[in-house]
């Protein structure tokens, strides 16, 4: 069901503050960034070999990422892996018992669909699916 851990998505208050440790201090570039309406994030993507670290910065405190911001401050906020066809995996999840937040795909970054899980049932950790189109 799995193809590859697609990024890590990592909560920050602010990109360009983030982006000194990222990318003067890690020496990684960022190759694209957008603002994700849906989701009330920007967000900035910086490839790391098969993979990429996504730096999420909240454009609106009640959203998801500004709540968990809020809440636990900056860190790991989601682990994305890229799935062949997510509705499939969405129905498997939900058939095996697991919780979705999204019972359907929503737009995410790159045009791509996307799916969140529970972390109740995945022992704590939001993971998100994503779809290239
Ligand atoms: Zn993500």
């Amino acid at each position: 069901m799995l193809k590859k851990i697609d990024h890590v998505g990592i909560a920050v208050p602010n990109i360009e503050e983030a982006l000194k440790f990222w990318t003067t201090g890690m020496q990684t570039t960022v190759a694209h960034a957008e603002e994700v309406a849906a989701q009330k994030v920007k967000v900035a993507f910086l490839p790391v070999g098969e993979t990429n670290i996504e730096l999420l910065e909240p454009t609106d405190p009640t959203g998801a990422v500004g709540q968990a911001l809020q809440k636990r401050g900056p860190g790991i906020h989601h682990i994305c892996f890229e799935v062949e066809d997510i509705r499939a995996a969405l129905a498997h999840l939900k058939a095996q018992g697991m919780t979705l937040i999204n019972q359907e795909p929503v737009p995410g970054a790159h045009n791509k669909l996307v799916a969140f899980v529970h972390p109740k049932s995945s022992g704590g950790i939001l993971i998100e699916l994503s779809q290239p189109k």
